[in-house]
């Protein structure tokens, strides 16, 4: 295709030659005056002309009207750029034969109108089908047809044309109206059209060379899309089969677009009787596409099987409404049922031709898939429950001898032991201690992984909490001559937390600290990074010069179950649990943590938390500062007090007995919840120390009942539980328990809970006599 610029500027062809470039044989010509214009028309035939208002020697209107005049641009566009239009200028352009009229600047409105005409002129690559009796002209159309890049099967009787049709695809049918043979050439239209689709679709342009508008009007009543009148002219002809193509590939690509999303399409009349398939449909309902080319009627039964629920899809559609993904069983031809997803539409209007739209799905694999899910959550879901009721009573079973053996342990060292005797009972407590801290480790990952951690909120000390982790690294420190610093900066006095695992999080950065620090010094550093008002964000760092850790290992040190080198545990050990859960744990309280550190040199671990500013003047639980240790106070203030302790395991039993006897009090045992009530009943005691799990009736019901007996309301109850979860403490407190301690605990814990229990009873006692 040529193109031809008349333009004094080189401008325009090199934007038209780029955006033209990717059609392929696309030349732009440029001619700077109508001299030089003239002069390559005379050698080249141009297809397209663009020509500018203004030329050296002449200007833009009157040499198109020459083009048009001598014949150069008989059918061939001519558009004319101008910098300034005008309505004298669009009606002179109009009268001399102009095609179209642009601003110089609106050279994308140019492009657009360009883009037709040269995809026009590009090789056509269809099938076509042609009819024509006349031998002579069909030779001469059939080598035209195919000078444009068509392929075509001519032929000069419909009745082989009309076995071609049946045989091939053809993108466009060219039909000479009046055809010698046994079929003319309105039959073999009707024919076509009575198909189904997409075959009955097929554009048909017909040729006649009648003149008369009744011959014309049947020929559209038969269902012809076009037609070109004889004596045909070239550019005519094609300019109305790309017209047709053009339109075909569009319903092609929106075919194709369909077919690529898995959806099936049934087009049904208002009977319900189906018309066409398309090819997903039939795979899905199990027809053969013979089912619907050859045996139309027949589909017509076969539609009231596509699916169960069609006559009332139909129903819905024919009162207008919208069907949108209405599930129901669809029918396969084989009689088997599956389940699908239909939406209707209507295509066509009107009381007769009415024409419905059936997008189906087949959602079986979804329904599998979404069953398999299902099953496979609740399968999830059990092996969770299970887990953790697996970890509670493991912890439970654990706990339970644990607690003997570390009270034991405890309550030896009372005796008269000899040096070695002593030491041995030292490593007893030690690897107890130790044992401990590994169950509660394991305990708190599998609780955080559950997402069943919950935090507390009440009040807290950070200084006493620092000071709490302090105390407890504090002797290691010392015995390893590894100085031990501890920096503040304005921190709030009071904030509300969960006081336990705040100094969890630091005592496991601290506790590595120590365990990797052979020399210089482990520093404690809290500060505030941000002070909102009603929070604050405070960060919590522990830096010591130990070992430090490899730059490879860092961005993992804080998953479970990692440590820095394999060889850590081997000579340090250790579980790896620690720093993820301390990284739960800040995660939980609303911060986060990090790490810098340099092998050799040492390791900074931190962590940030937000947590609620406090008004209150003092932490939960804590003694002001002076106080008596709380088993003085209890044996100063409480003289004579009578204990009932409800136990049913013999040596945790003989354990918090002689723990309890130590402070001069009277014990009274009881094994189980039943035996406790009796007790309850005839004796006035001053405190009950009750564990959960017993025979007969455990602690929780034991609890309820004691509330309900008269004058038993404020009567101090305390748990003793070897279940350390928070659910267990809060089952203990609904129950009406006013203290909870883990076992195995330390005597100074249940001391301290036992003394804050017999205090606020004494106050409310006090209160009600006065
Ligand atoms: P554990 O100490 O029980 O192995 P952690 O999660 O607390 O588990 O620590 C994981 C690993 O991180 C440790 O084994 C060690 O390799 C490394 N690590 C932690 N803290 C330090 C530290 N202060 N200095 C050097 N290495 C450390």
């Amino acid at each position: 295709m040529n193109i031809l610029l008349v333009d004094s500027s080189p401008i325009y062809r090199e934007i038209l030659q780029q955006y033209l470039s990717h059609f392929p044989g696309v030349q732009v010509l440029l001619a700077r005056s109508r001299q030089e214009a003239t002069a390559l028309i005379a050698a080249t035939k141009f297809d397209f002309f663009v020509v500018a208002g203004q030329l050296p020697d002449s200007d833009g209107v009157s040499f198109s009207r020459e083009l048009r005049q001598q014949g150069h641009a008989r059918v061939e566009p001519v558009v004319l750029l101008t910098a300034t239009p005008s309505a004298e200028l669009a009606t002179a352009a109009t009268q001399a034969g102009v095609t179209e009229l642009f601003r110089k600047q609106d050279i994308d409105e140019l492009l657009r109108f360009m883009r037709h005409y040269v995809e026009l002129m590009q090789p056509m690559r269809c099938r076509i089908l042609y009819i024509e009796d006349a031998r002579d002209q069909r030779l001469v159309l059939e080598e035209l047809l195919r000078s444009w890049g068509a392929t075509v099967d001519a032929f000069a009787m419909a009745d082989e044309a009309w076995q071609s049709f049946a045989e091939n695809d053809y993108d466009l049918v060219l039909c000479d109206v009046v055809l010698g043979g046994r079929m003319t050439g309105p039959r073999l239209i009707n024919r076509i059209r009575r198909l189904p689709l997409p075959k009955g679709g097929v554009p048909i342009l017909a040729v006649t060379a009648f003149d008369n508008p009744g011959r014309r009007i049947e020929l559209f009543q038969l269902g012809v899309d076009d037609y070109v009148q004889k004596p045909i002219l070239d550019e005519e002809l094609r300019a109305r089969i790309h017209n047709l193509l053009v339109r075909k590939r569009a319903v092609e690509r929106s075919e194709m677009l369909l077919s690529a999303t898995a959806l099936g399409v049934a087009i049904v009349d208002r009977e319900g009787g189906v018309e066409t398939l398309d090819d997903n449909a039939r795979a899905m309902f199990g027809v053969e596409a013979c089912d619907c080319v050859q045996q139309a009627p027949t589909l017509g039964l076969l539609a009231e099987k596509l699916t169960d629920c069609a006559p009332s899809v139909l129903a819905m559609l024919l009162q207008g409404q919208s069907v949108q993904r209405q599930r129901c069983q669809g029918r396969r031809k084989s009689g088997e049922t599956f389940p699908i997803e239909l939406t209707g539409l209507e295509i066509e209007s009107g009381a007769n031709g009415q024409r419905f739209a059936l997008l189906v799905r087949d959602i079986s694999e979804e329904q599998q898939l979404a069953t398999h899910l299902l099953r496979a959550k609740d399968a999830a879901e059990r092996a969770e429950r299970m887990k953790g009721e697996f970890l509670a009573n493991m912890s439970h079973e654990i706990r339970t001898p644990l607690n003997a053996i570390l009270g034991i342990a405890h309550l030896l060292k009372y005796d008269a032991l000899s040096d070695e005797q002593k030491t041995s009972v030292d490593h007893i407590e030690a690897a107890g201690q130790h044992l401990l801290a590994l169950i509660s480790d394991i305990l708190d990952l599998s609780k955080i992984e559950a997402g069943r951690m919950e935090l507390e909120s009440v009040p807290l000390s950070i200084e006493e909490t620092v000071l709490e982790v302090v105390s407890m690294v504090e002797p290691q420190l010392a015995a390893k001559g590894v100085e031990l610093k501890v920096e503040a900066s304005d921190v709030p006095a009071i904030v509300y937390g969960d006081p336990l695992r705040l100094r969890q999080a630091l005592l496991n950065y601290a506790s590595n600290a120590v365990k990797f620090t052979e020399l210089g010094s482990v520093t404690l550093r809290t500060r505030v990074l941000e002070d909102a008002g009603d929070t604050v964000l405070l960060r919590f760092e522990v830096e010591d010069t130990g070992i430090g850790i490899p730059p490879e290992a860092l961005d993992t040190i804080f998953s479970a179950f990692r440590q820095a080198d394999n060889s850590t545990t081997r000579r340090y050990g250790g579980t790896g649990l620690g720093l993820a859960i301390t990284q739960e744990l800040a995660e939980a309280m609303g911060g986060e943590v990090g790490v810098s550190s340099r092998q050799g040199i040492g390791s900074v671990f931190w962590l940030t938390a937000r947590l609620k500013c406090g008004t209150e003047r003092r932490a939960v639980g804590r003694p002001v500062i002076g106080e008596l240790p709380p088993e003085e106070t209890l044996r100063e203030r409480f003289r004579g007090v009578k204990v009932l302790l409800v136990e049913d395991e013999v040596v945790n039993r003989m354990v918090a007995g002689n723990i309890i006897g130590r402070l001069g009090f009277a014990v009274d045992v009881a094994e189980n919840g039943e035996v406790a009530l009796e007790m309850v009943r005839e004796n006035d005691y001053d405190v009950v120390l009750m564990d959960m799990l017993m025979p007969n009736m455990d602690g929780v019901e034991a609890t309820r009942c004691i509330r309900q007996m008269e004058g038993r309301a404020g009567l101090p109850i305390i748990a003793l539980t070897a279940n350390a979860f928070a659910e267990e403490k809060r089952r203990c407190l609904d129950a009406g328990m006013n203290g909870f301690v883990s076992k195995p605990f330390h005597p100074q814990t249940l001391y301290s809970t036992m003394l804050q229990c017999l205090e606020r009873a004494s106050i409310v006692k006090g209160a009600a006599q006065s």
